[in-house]
């Protein structure tokens, strides 16, 4: 039976989250969080390969106490277990200490033949902890996969980068990142979200992961990004204008609109 890992990330709900533009920081408690996006069409993919080939689908995700409930939800779309990896120790991480933790969980549970990511997620939207993971794990990876056309010996995925289709073929182990167009996420029914309430979350601390794990490369202190500010780009002020005509009046036409906002000094 084929072992897959999906780690979810729980996100805030980016339509209705505030910002504190003074302290330039995410309101967390202003919006519900929910499962960021792209991890349910990875789930999705998931699952529809256990539903076809049989497999066991096991999530894990790192965050807060509040994560259990991303878990949850994972578990009435399908998934067979959850993970919570949830320590003040993990607390500050970048996407290198993210992705170093939860690829020590991975190594910890023991063979996996496929990792499923979500490309990139709506908050942090770095799209790096996925491809990290596969380095850390010293396992091929494909990013951007947008079809799944074989699993068998090896995997035949689509990817799409930069608007040009690739067809890749891996061995496994093989971790991959899939896009939106993938798969269109099902919706847990009742009975399901009902047994996922009962269902039992594994949590997983600092310490039960050092057994596999160097610690000091864990949240803050295994971080090399420094935040210096983060600003929250203002809504006040934007305004757009579409130029048309021939190209040569265009560029003229928005050179002096450059110039005039004030957004370039150098156009001649
Ligand atoms: C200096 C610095 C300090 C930070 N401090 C904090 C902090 O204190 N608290 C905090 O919450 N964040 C903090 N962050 C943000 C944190 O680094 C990111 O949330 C995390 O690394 C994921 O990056 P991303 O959102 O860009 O994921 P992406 O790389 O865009 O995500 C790709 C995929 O990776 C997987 N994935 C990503 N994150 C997780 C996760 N946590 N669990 C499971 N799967 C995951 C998902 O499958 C996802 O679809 C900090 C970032 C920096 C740079």
């Amino acid at each position: 039976m084929i072992s897959i890992v999906v780690p979810i990330k729980q996100v805030p709900d980016m339509e209705r989250v505030k910002f504190d533009k003074e302290k330039g920081t995410v309101d967390r408690s202003s919006a519900p969080g929910e499962i960021n996006p792209f991890d349910l069409n990875a789930l999705e993919a998931a699952v529809q390969i256990k539903e076809k080939l049989g497999a066991t689908v096991t999530t894990v995700s790192m965050g807060p106490p509040q994560a259990e409930a991303a878990l949850r939800d994972a578990l009435s779309r399908g998934a067979d277990r959850g993970i919570l990896l949830v320590d003040r120790a993990f607390a500050g991480a970048d996407t290198w200490a993210t992705s170093y933790t939860l690829a020590s969980a991975i190594q910890r549970l023991g063979q996996t033949d496929l990792i499923v990511c979500g490309e990139k997620t709506v908050d942090g939207d770095t799209g790096q902890v996925g491809p990290e993971i596969a380095e850390w794990l010293d396992i091929p990876h494909v990013a951007y996969v947008s079809e799944i056309k074989n699993v068998g010996e090896k995997m035949v995925v689509v990817c799409d980068m930069e608007g040009d289709r690739y067809l890749m073929e891996s061995r496994f182990p093989l971790l991959i990142t899939v896009t939106k167009d993938i798969n269109s996420p099902r919706l847990p029914s009742f009975s399901d979200k009902l047994k996922a309430r009962k269902a039992e979350i594994e949590k997983c601390t600092a310490e039960e992961l050092s057994a596999v794990a160097d610690a000091s490369r864990f949240g803050l202190k295994g971080s090399p990004t420094r935040l210096n500010k983060v600003i929250v780009p203002s809504e006040e002020g934007r305004k757009g204008e579409i130029f048309r005509g021939n190209p040569e009046e265009t560029a003229l036409r928005l050179a002096d609109a450059l110039k005039e906002g004030g957004l370039s000094e150098n156009v001649k």
